[in-house]
């Protein structure tokens, strides 16, 4: 399971106290009370939206408080009401009381929002207290208090790209320089029983990518275990193609980048039809330009975006990370774009 979590805590305003006043008129010897009610505290929502992909925005920001609501003041005014606040989390986010365990909302449609503290009422002032016989009250509540509470957020990961290549391409090393994710490197290629994901911030926004190891030719087949990471990268919204152009790897890259295309298309007829970016891997330790052409030229008569990059030394990784950004995000614009106009 590759489950994102985070637990966070929640405090909604307390409400504003009510208000102890007494009219003061000219003539008027013994005024009426005139106390206001105090604010209403500030709730706290969620709001799924399809901008955000992880959790990862709660982890550097795990406490949400909402402001209180203005105490009551004379003359019968009542204390400002507090604003709400509005967290977005992801589409898919399942949301729990962390100490019952029980089950707060699923979030499941773009746009969706629920309340998950509510704001304390606002006391009443002693202008509520008056009756016939009692005509001077000095009864006056204070503001309830906001709802406090830790959550915990789920989130069942779906990599929005997966990495595909051959073994020893430099998929575990590539995702391990952009995200947190911590893969083995130089693993065997069949080890590995999940593909790694790692969650990758760029700009304002993050995306999952899915390292997709023991792809190699009878993959579809059910040979080793590159059938079950096929089955992953089927629900991604774009490929990013590692070939290794490494002299020190022994192999012709056109033809390594050829047997995964095959393999891909064997497997199912969607997959070719993903967007593909095609990444020339190790630029650190190429020598020979000719491999880098050859590899280049073959992406382009396929129209498929072409990147050079050194996992090792840093080189082209910005530039990768902007297409796969700008291909992840367009898909999923366009989609809130479709929602909102539904
Ligand atoms: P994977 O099988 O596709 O996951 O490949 P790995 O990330 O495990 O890398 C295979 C080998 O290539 C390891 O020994 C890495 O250290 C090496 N490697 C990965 N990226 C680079 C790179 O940019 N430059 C160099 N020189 N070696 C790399
Ligand atoms: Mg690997």
């Amino acid at each position: 399971m590759f489950i994102d979590e985070v637990r966070i805590s929640v405090k909604a305003g307390d409400g504003g106290n009510g208000c102890l006043a007494f009219r003061r008129e000219k003539f008027v010897p013994k005024g009426g009370p005139s106390g206001g009610d105090g604010g209403r505290g500030g709730n706290i929502y969620m709001v799924a939206s399809q901008h955000y992909n992880t959790l990862l925005h709660f982890r550097f920001n795990p406490e949400h408080k909402a402001d209180r609501g203005r105490h009551g003041e004379g003359s019968n005014k009542k204390g400002r009401d507090a604003e709400h606040i509005e967290l977005p989390v992801p589409v898919g986010t399942v949301v729990y009381d962390n100490e019952t365990g029980d089950l707060i909302h699923d979030f499941t449609v773009p746009g969706e929002k629920f309340m998950v503290a509510r704001g304390g009422r606002g006391g009443r002032g002693n202008q509520h207290f008056a009756t016939p016989t009692h005509q001077a009250p000095t009864e006056h509540e204070p503001g309830r208090p906001g709802e406090a509470k830790t959550l915990r957020l789920e989130l069942k990961l779906l990599a929005d790209a997966g990495l595909v290549g051959f073994p020893n391409a430099g998929k575990s090393t590539l995702i391990s320089r952009i995200s947190a994710a911590r893969p083995k490197i130089a693993d065997y290629p069949f080890t590995t029983l999940e593909p790694n994901l790692g969650v990758v911030s760029h700009e304002d926004r993050t995306f999952v990518v899915a390292d997709i190891p023991g792809l190699i030719e009878g993959a579809h087949e059910g040979h080793g275990l590159g059938i079950r990471f096929l089955k992953h990268i089927e629900r991604t919204k774009l490929l990013v193609h590692l070939v290794d152009v490494s002299e020190g790897s022994g192999r012709d890259p056109v033809e390594d980048f050829k047997v995964v295309l095959n393999e891909l298309k064997s497997f199912s007829e969607e997959l070719p039809t993903k967007p593909m970016i095609v990444v020339a891997t190790k630029m650190d330790s190429a020598q020979d330009p000719d491999r880098v052409k050859k590899l280049s030229a073959a992406a382009k008569r396929r129209k498929m975006p072409f990147f050079k990059i050194s996992a090792v030394t840093g080189e082209g990784l910005p530039e990768l990370l902007k297409a796969m950004a700008e291909q992840i995000f367009a898909a999923a614009d366009t989609a809130a774009i479709a929602d909102a106009e539904v």
